[in-house]
């Protein structure tokens, strides 16, 4: 069998077949991995961080939630292989165990709501955290307006460093035999209606009788080359600049500290990596297509807001590098799992922002339907289904009118004194209705998605989305078309 894609997904998911299937396992992706998410990722390891106060509201996000507690059984046993390893290769494998979250206080009432959501559902589910003192926090020092209001530990998540990750993982998949290929794919080959293997780039084909396509946010596109164009929903690339530093002076972070989640951004999200090097993360601004470069926007909103809200005596340090990756999203922001109406070619994607912790989960999952058992959860997430719906019309202006308020304010953005902050939330409002009045969009969409398609530089986002929403019945037709 062959996994198309080298990010996380594919990685795991090769080392779940192996596992099973030897040598039989190829995976296919270029090993620079340009704009790829996982290369890019903090890899923070965890889900009650990840949640907003829409996690539970709907089955799905209950259901994503529940692969985030299957991934958390999952790594102590990854971590101890991946140490392991590490020993092998004269490294040591690089693990922060806990996790602060702070609830900054730049921002707007959505940040208060996302981080009274992670405290309740740290409850629920009876987690260890406990309040702390934000002048606790070791190596926090925020400019004094930024400082948080709120701070919380969490001693069950923290992260990795998903380089090194990827390449243990890489390195124990070669050792159990698995063909690695440092190349694209350009096709997906079907014979007699049935997947037959992958055309690459260089024109070579590789034979198999089951393909797992886990090719980040190029899987959709990829997809088109086996499927009908509208039988999986279209795809968004969640781009996210991020920065490795080196501390010039000053005690370092010991643990991650991170705010709560929100669109725009995945949290802001410091994640030390040992000897005075921390990782920096990640603006989130949905594009129509990957790109491998960063603006000098948003290289400027990361740099801003980390020596604001995070460390003032950021300024001082060097950059070392920055990353830019693309978080794989679909329309509807659930992941994409499952087999397709080829048989033989499955997916894994759409994980968009917690996808280094959930791959685990999903590669179990995944290995287990390949090999024909029941995965570890239901078809929820099956590539081909209609978007799941998350909000009404209206809902989904006013999430994105909240979402773009916080981020105006979080961006240092003012309004005068004679205004309230509410007319610029209306005029948020007035931006999403106008887009929905004019295209006609009938299912409500995230904000992000939203945020995408209002400020959207490329008609071409628009043209595409519109089509599938129009051939899936959820959108109107164009009146030349009724
Ligand atoms: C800045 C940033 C920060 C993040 N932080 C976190 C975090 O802290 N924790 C967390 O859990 N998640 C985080 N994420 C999200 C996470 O990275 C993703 O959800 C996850 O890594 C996606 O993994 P993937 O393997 O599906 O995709 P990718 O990592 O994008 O991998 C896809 C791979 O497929 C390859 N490929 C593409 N096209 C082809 C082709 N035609 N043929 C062969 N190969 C191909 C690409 O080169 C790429 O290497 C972050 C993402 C970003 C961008």
């Amino acid at each position: 069998m062959i996994v198309v894609g080298n990010g996380a997904l594919g990685l795991f998911t090769a080392r779940a077949l192996a596992a099973t299937a030897g040598a039989r396992v190829s995976l296919v992706g270029p090993a620079q991995r340009p704009g790829g998410a996982s290369a890019a990722a903090g890899a923070m390891l965890g889900c009650f961080g990840e949640v907003t106060k829409d996690t539970f509201a709907t089955e799905a996000g209950r259901a994503k939630f529940e692969i985030g507690l299957l991934a958390d059984e999952r790594w102590p046993a990854v971590l101890d292989e991946l140490a392991e390893t590490a020993a092998d290769e004269g490294q040591r494998l690089h693990h922060v165990p806990s996790t602060h979250v702070v609830l900054n206080g730049c921002g707007g009432p959505l940040d208060s709501l996302n981080y009274d959501a992670v405290v309740d559902a740290l409850g629920k589910y009876r987690r260890p955290w406990r309040e702390v003192g934000v002048d606790r926090i070791p190596g926090y020092h925020p400019r004094p307006d930024g400082r948080a209001l709120r701070a919380l530990h969490m001693s069950g998540e923290g992260a990795v460093d998903g380089n090194q990750v990827i390449g243990l993982l890489e390195e124990r998949l070669r050792r159990s035999g698995v063909r690695i290929h440092d190349e694209s794919v350009e096709e997906v080959v079907v014979r007699a209606g049935a997947v037959a293997g992958v055309r690459l780039r260089g024109g070579e084909v590789l034979e198999a009788e089951q393909v797992v396509v886990a090719a980040g946010s190029r899987t959709v596109e990829l997809l088109r080359t086996a499927l009908d164009p509208g039988e999986v929903q279209p795809m968004l690339s969640g781009v996210g600049v991020a920065l490795v530093t080196q501390r010039t002076h000053g005690p370092s972070f010991e643990t991650v500290v991170r705010t709560p989640n929100r669109g725009g951004a995945c949290g802001l999200h410091l994640v030390p990596l040992g000897e005075g090097r921390e990782y920096i993360g990640a603006t989130n601004l949905l594009s129509p297509r990957p790109q491998t470069l960063g603006t000098i926007g948003t290289a400027s909103a990361i740099l801003d807001q980390v020596a604001r809200q995070l460390d003032e005596t950021a300024s001082a340090h060097t950059i070392v590098q920055w990353r830019v990756g693309n978080r794989p999203v679909s329309l509807d922001g659930f992941p994409l799992v499952g087999w397709t109406s080829v048989p033989g070619l499955y997916v894994l994607s759409g994980t968009y922002r917690d996808g280094f912790h959930a791959a685990p989960a999903l590669a179990a999952h995944a290995a287990a339907e390949l090999a024909g058992s029941p995965g570890l959860f239901g078809p929820v997430f099956a590539p081909g289904r209609t978007p799941i719906r998350s909000w009404g019309v209206e809902e989904s202006v006013e999430e994105y009118a909240l979402h773009m308020t916080s981020l105006w304010f979080e961006l240092g953005g003012r309004v005068p004194s004679q205004i309230s902050s509410g007319a610029l939330t209306d005029n948020y409002r007035e931006e999403a209705r106008s887009l929905y009045r004019r295209t006609g969009i009938e299912v409500g969409m995230g904000p992000d998605v939203l945020a995408c398609l209002t400020g959207a530089r490329d008609p071409a986002a628009l043209t595409v989305l519109l089509r599938y929403l129009r051939a899936a019945g959820l959108a109107e037709q164009p009146v030349a078309a009724r």
